[in-house]
């Protein structure tokens, strides 16, 4: 009999397990506690818990820890980890410590399916789905190495779903680790703290709106479809008005809420002012807010950042339309930690760095 892991068991999952196993619903709170406050993995320490339940879990269960391959840290506070699953597979976590809050940034899928064409992610392809477990597992190892379990302060204030993987397409197994974040008797972050960011799976934004309408980050990079298509290639499936619809739909009857769109600043290719004046045509009809990311590079990129000076001429624009826009300082650049630069370990078995490099020559201007 494979063993349950209690890393994959929301409160709903976990309460029908102890059901099932005819204990009471309320073990369920206990065991969360132990594990996803106080970080004890460890069955005989958990005191609350009698003598033959204990027994029971440590031979009918695991808690299925990765284990850190590599960790890295930036010169300005920023942590990478490179986690090893238990197939072997490999995903990254990144921390990135403010002033007022810590952000954790976490990953959804074993490499990414979309292709999207500024992205070092996309050159893996597509491995598989992370498991609920392996998702809230990233907050757990953050929480243990960071020494924030117990009765030390929150060090983790925010996590963002910004790594690896499109967190859209992986829905159950990202809404049960969603749950589990917000959940009191575990990591108990309010839905304002918790941010998806996706590149637009129209279906899937309409599906958290009704499941955990947490915050809602879209990767939108370009005010036209034709443009859009080429960088984001999911705009095939999903064009720009029904992303904007979908949008409209997310914070529909929410007035103070907003949805922030990702814009990566791309040297002539999506950063002239008359693509700032589109996209503020674009977001007029919904309550917005825009991160500008100055372009992270990798080895053989097919781009290069729009310069400052593009960057505030872009900026400018939007703020005068009236839409609140920040340029996203880039963190841990020199541990490759920065947005776009997550890439786990992989073996480029596609290609595709040959067919980005293709890529890139289309779109020179
Ligand atoms: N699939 C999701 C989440 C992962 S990407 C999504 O598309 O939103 C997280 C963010 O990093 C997205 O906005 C993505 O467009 C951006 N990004 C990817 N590669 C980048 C790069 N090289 N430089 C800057 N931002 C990048």
């Amino acid at each position: 009999m494979t063993k349950t892991d209690l890393l994959n068991l929301d409160r709903g999952a976990m309460e029908a397990f102890f059901t099932r196993q005819g204990e009471k619903a309320f073990r369920a709170s206990q065991l969360l506690k132990w594990i996803h406050q106080q970080g004890v993995t460890d069955y005989g320490a958990m005191t609350n818990l009698g003598k033959d339940l204990r027994a029971r879990l440590a031979a009918d269960t695991t808690i299925g820890l990765p284990e850190i391959l590599h960790a890295q840290h930036s010169s300005d506070g920023t942590r990478k980890w490179l986690l090893r699953l238990a197939d072997g597979n490999s995903v990254e976590t990144v921390f990135i410590p403010e002033e007022e809050r810590g952000t954790l940034c976490i990953s959804s899928q074993v490499g990414c399916s979309l292709n999207c064409s500024f992205c070092s992610t996309s050159r893996q392809g597509y491995n598989r789905n992370l498991s609920t477990g392996e998702i809230i597992a990233q907050l757990w190892i953050a929480n243990r190495e960071l020494a924030a379990f117990g009765p030390n302060p929150r060090v983790v204030t925010n996590v963002v779903l910004m790594g690896m993987g499109e967190p859209l397409l992986n829905f159950e197994n990202v809404a049960g680790a969603l749950r589990l974040m917000m959940e009191d008797h575990a990591y108990g972050l309010s839905k304002r703290r918790i941010t998806l960011s996706t590149a637009g799976v129209v279906p899937g934004i309409d599906r958290l709106r009704e499941v955990c309408d947490v915050s809602l980050a879209v990767s939108l990079h370009a005010p036209e479809d034709e443009l859009r298509d080429r960088l984001v290639p999911l705009n095939r499936k999903y064009p720009i008005r029904e992303l904007m619809a979908a949008c409209r739909r997310y914070v529909d009857g929410q007035p103070r809420r907003k949805i922030t769109f990702e814009y990566v600043m791309l040297d002539g290719v999506n950063d002239s002012p008359r693509h700032a004046c589109r996209l503020l045509k674009l977001l007029e009809r919904v309550p917005s807010k825009v991160n500008l990311i100055p372009f992270n590079g990798f080895a053989n990129a097919p781009y290069r950042s729009s310069g400052a000076e593009a960057i505030d001429v872009f900026r400018d624009i939007l703020i005068a339309g009236g839409i609140m826009t920040v340029t996203r300082k880039t963190r841990g650049d020199d541990i490759d930690a920065a947005c776009g630069q997550l890439v786990g370990r992989f073996q480029d078995r596609t290609r595709r760095s040959v067919r980005l490099q293709a890529v890139a020559r289309d779109l020179r201007p």
